[in-house]
């Protein structure tokens, strides 16, 4: 962050951001995908988190059957990928997190969370995990986007939300088409790899800066606040 920011709200992801998720997700789609004969690797699920279901399934079709799923072939698995990780512990929160967002309240910024998930149990658990941090009122999830990341429509609808300009917000996102999508909406945009993925994935992606924990962007996090005021 520079000098022609002016820092007052930071958007957070929620699967891979806020809560240990994604090995979960990981699982069930593997599992899922591979009872019905396709073919896809768990690391998969961190390069397309993000995507609609739909978008994942038939990314996997196009490749072993050269067509997309059927509708119903889509809803089935989904159903099915739903259960499997409902099958799993509830996600606890990223290790590391509650620091950082202690720090942020502390300083007064805004917190909002931007995700793609529409599972609202989670959604319901942002508040008891992180107490006085998250109300519903500045999250924008599944159920207010239409398109989803990459595209930079649910970043667009936070600034919007939150009343705010690009330059007076920082996404933090631990995927590559999140990473994209708050690139495409003009916000200066912190990748933490909490994943299995090369972090090059994610500076490929666009991100203005890469921490490799959680812990780590919030050992960082007072000096980046104080280049941004
Ligand atoms: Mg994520």
């Amino acid at each position: 962050m520079n000098h022609n920011h002016h820092l007052k709200a930071v958007l957070f992801d929620m699967d891979g951001v806020l809560f240990n998720s994604m090995p979960y997700h990981a699982e069930a789609w593997y599992s899922t995908l591979k009872n019905h004969g396709l073919y896809f690797k768990p690391e998969e699920t961190y390069l397309h988190e993000g995507r609609t279901a739909a978008g994942t399934i038939n990314i996997v079709y196009q490749r072993q059957y050269g067509k997309d799923a059927t509708p119903e072939e889509v809803r089935q698995l989904y159903a099915e990928k739903t259960e499997a990780f409902g099958r799993h512990p509830q996600p606890l929160p990223i290790e590391g997190v509650s620091e950082l967002l202690e720090q942020i309240k502390d300083e007064g910024l805004m917190r909002m969370v931007v995700t793609g998930s529409g599972q609202n149990d989670l959604l319901e658990r942002l508040i008891h995990y992180f107490p006085g941090m998250f109300t519903r009122d500045r999250m924008i999830t599944a159920f207010e986007t239409k398109i989803g990341k990459p595209n930079p429509e649910p970043y667009l609808m936070a600034l919007e939300k939150g009343g705010l300009q690009p330059n007076e917000a920082v996404v933090i996102e631990n995927a590559p088409l999140g990473v994209q999508s708050g690139v495409a909406a003009g916000i200066f945009t912190i990748a933490v790899n909490t994943g299995p993925l090369d972090g090059q994935v994610l500076l490929d992606a666009g991100a203005d800066l890469l921490f490799p924990s959680m812990q780590a962007l919030s050992r960082d996090w007072k000096k980046l606040y104080e280049s941004s005021q």
